[in-house]
This record gives C-alpha cells, structure tokens and sequence, in this order.
C-alpha cells in the first residue's frame, strides 16, 4: 500500500508528488496518457507560477514576452515592461520535465493507465485502472484535469465547463518575429472569452476560449481569427485544432472528502476572469502537499484543506470571478474604458505577476468608472 496516489500527471499532480515523495511519503503517479502527452494550453507561465516551480524550468521556456497587445474591434493597445509578462513552454515537454522531478524525488510513475474506479476501504482507497490493476493507498489526490474523472467518482462537486480551441503553427520567421516579443489578445468579439496568440520559438499558438462556450461555433470562430492574424500565409498541412474544457467554479464547494482531495483543474480552480490555470494547479498542489503532510502522521482526513482553500486562495479567485461578471456581459463598453485607462490593463497584467490583487483592480475598475462618469456629465449636480 502506498501513502499517496495521485491521479493524473500535469502540474498540479506533479507537484503534490515531487513534494510529497520529496517528505518521504510514498507516493504512486497514475496517469491516463503515455509521457510526453499533449495538452493543449497556450504555455504561458507568469511569475507567480514559475515562484512555485522546482530549480531548472529556464531550459524550457522559449519565449520570453515583454509586450501585451489588447485589441477590440476599434482599436487596440501596447503595454510594454522591461521584463517578461511571461515565460512560455511547450507543454508535453514542461509537464514530463515536472513528472521526472517527481520521480527523481522518490515517487513511482505509471504510464498509458486511465483510472476507472475508486473505492473507499477500511485503510484508505482502491483505484482501479482500464487495464484492471488495482493500486491502494492511504490518501489519494484527484489531479487528473478537465477531462477528469475523480470529482464525480468522490462525489465531489464537478466544476462548470468553458471550452478552447487552438492551433500551434510554425510559421515563417518574418511572420513568427512580428508577434515574438509579445502576447495579442482580442477581447469583446467573442462572447464569454477571448482569441490570443502567444508566441512560443519557433511557434505560435493561437487560439480561441470563452466561458459560456453552449452556443459557439468555436471552429469557425478560430479559423477567422487565424485568417484576421496570419494574413497571406497558408500552413504546407492541414491545421488540425485542438480543443479542451476550461473547468472554473462560481462557487466554492467541498474539495475533499475523507482522505481525499482535488488539484487544479481536477478541482475548477482555474482563474475564471483570465483562464490562467497553471498558477493554480501548481498552487493547489502545494496545498495539498502541505495538508496531507500535515495529517499523515496521526491518518487524520483532509477537510482542512477546504478551509485551507477558502481562506488563501479563493477570495482572489471570487473577485476574478466578479471581474468577469462585470466584463464580459459589457465586454465593448468595458474594453473602452480599460483602453483608455491603461494603468487598469497593467493592474491586470500584475495580478497574474503575484504583485496585485483581483480585489485591488475591481477597486480601481469602479473608480476608472466613476470617473469616466464625471468626464461626460461634469455639471450634473451645479445644474440642478
Ligand atoms: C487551450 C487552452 C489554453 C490554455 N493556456 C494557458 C496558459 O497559457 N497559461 C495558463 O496558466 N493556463 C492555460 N490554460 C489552462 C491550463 O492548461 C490548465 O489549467 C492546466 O493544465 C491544469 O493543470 P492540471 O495539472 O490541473 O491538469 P492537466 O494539465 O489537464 O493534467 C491532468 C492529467 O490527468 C490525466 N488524466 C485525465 N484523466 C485521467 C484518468 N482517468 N486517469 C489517470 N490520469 C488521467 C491527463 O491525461 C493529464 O495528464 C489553458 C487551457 C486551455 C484549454
């Protein structure tokens, strides 16, 4: 019997692990996929992530973006730092390198083994795989993403699901260096969401997500978008786009129960304003290391980490849902006024560096508001 299994080998099971294996608990990795696999994700990483990453992720980062480009249909605008908004990865790469960190720290990987079953017994849980082995452990963290399977099998409450859809494209060196030192963001022309392309050497991803995605032809939306930004340039294959959920919560439930518990997409803690979800599967993978560190010695369950999650990591995450409330059913009226007031796109572009907060820029996006309002009616009050 094992201390810990971990369903699923993406950031947030991976960390858990190398941390846990790291304490000296033994720690089993079950992952669905042979490594590397493909997840599609635009790969950036922001500084609050890469403070929560193990030593040695520089050799696989490729691009380092210095400029954020915001544009909606009118206009757009430049925000430029001297350093990098971002760090992006190629993901089958960065989660391998994240899953042999785990392994050089102790813990055991199985590959191409999709988990089927988990049942509680006397002593801890019993997954059972698609091949129909059976693994035990004690503790047991659900880490295995939006196509995951632990919520629902723990009884857990499931998160809503967004969708994105994106391609990754090499492209011709003139055209990759118009877009190599900066993210492009399209905002207000997709309902619930956003287009991006985020550069990668020597590729770009480019893609298209949206929050209430029920109604969208996100296919269509995509290769219009891909017509609008690759101009004259037709890829030599097929583009073959990949699409995938973006589970997000409005609500915070229960995220463990007994001795078990749910990371990172697995648990719908995404950043449901930005779709930034790898911080948060790093971040909750911390967490949990640290819960169950914490209740191993005396086989204690987990329920502090749902007060562990309330008090240090969702109150950002309700404002970015609140954020979102207030942006996206107004997003044109929204994208003016964050356009004209481009110290609230650089408060936006800080939250994801760790250096302020989502409360601190609804602040600000009401005060922008309000000021707004005094421009265009400045004599309301003298002239009553
Ligand atoms: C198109 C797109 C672009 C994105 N771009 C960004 C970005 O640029 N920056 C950012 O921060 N976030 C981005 N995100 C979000 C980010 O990709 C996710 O939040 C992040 O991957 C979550 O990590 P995770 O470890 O929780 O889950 P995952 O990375 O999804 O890992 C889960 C693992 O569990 C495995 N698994 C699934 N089911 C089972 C099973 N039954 N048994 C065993 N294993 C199983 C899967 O194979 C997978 O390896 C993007 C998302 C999408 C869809």
């Amino acid at each position: 019997m094992d201390d810990v299994i971990v369903i699923g080998a993406g950031p947030a099971g991976n960390t858990a692990a190398w941390r846990l294996a790291e304490s000296g608990l033994k720690v089993l990795v079950i992952e669905a996929k042979a490594i590397p696999r493909v997840k599609p994700c635009g790969g950036a990483l922001t500084s609050r992530a890469l403070d929560l990453l193990p030593e040695g992720f520089s050799s696989y980062t490729k691009s380092h973006p210095t400029q954020w480009t915001f544009s909606n249909a009118r206009r757009q605008v430049t925000i430029t730092s001297s350093t990098p908004y971002c760090h992006t990865v190629e993901r089958q790469y960065f989660d391998q390198w994240l899953a042999e960190h785990a392994v050089s720290r102790g813990a055991r990987l199985i590959e191409s083994s999709p988990v089927t079953q988990i049942e509680p017994i006397a002593e801890g849980y019993q997954i059972t795989t698609e091949s129909g082995s059976h693994y035990t452990a004690r503790y047991l963290i659900g880490a295995d993403g939006g196509h995951g399977i632990s919520a629902r099998l723990l009884g857990l409450p499931r998160a809503q699901n967004g969708a994105a859809m994106e391609v990754e494209l090499e492209v011709p060196e003139s055209l990759f260096d118009k877009f190599s030192s900066r993210v492009e963001v399209d905002i207000a022309q997709y309902p619930w969401g956003y287009a991006w392309v985020i550069p990668r050497y020597p590729i770009l991803n480019i893609g298209v997500g949206s929050f209430r995605p029920k109604k969208l032809a996100l296919k269509s939306l995509l290769d219009n978008y891909l017509n609008f930004k690759l101009g004259d340039f037709r890829p030599s294959s097929p583009i073959k786009p990949l699409a995938h959920p973006l589970p997000h919560r409005t609500r915070l439930g229960p995220l463990a129960r007994g001795h078990a518990l749910l990371v990172g997409d697995a648990a719908g803690l995404m950043d449901a304003f930005s779709a930034e979800g790898i911080y948060s599967a790093l971040r909750t993978g911390h967490l949990a290391a640290n819960t169950i560190l914490s209740a191993t010695k005396d086989n204690l369950p987990l329920d502090s980490y749902n007060l562990v999650i309330q008090a240090e990591f969702w109150p950002n995450l309700r404002s970015a849902i609140k954020m979102a409330y207030l942006f996206y059913p107004l997003a044109k009226f929204w994208s003016e006024i964050f356009f004209n007031d481009t110290h609230l796109l650089e408060q936006y572009l800080q939250v994801a560096q760790g250096t302020t907060t989502y409360q601190q820029l609804l602040h600000d996006t009401e005060m922008s508001l309000l000021n707004h309002a005094k421009i265009r009616w400045p004599n309301t009050r003298t002239s009553e």
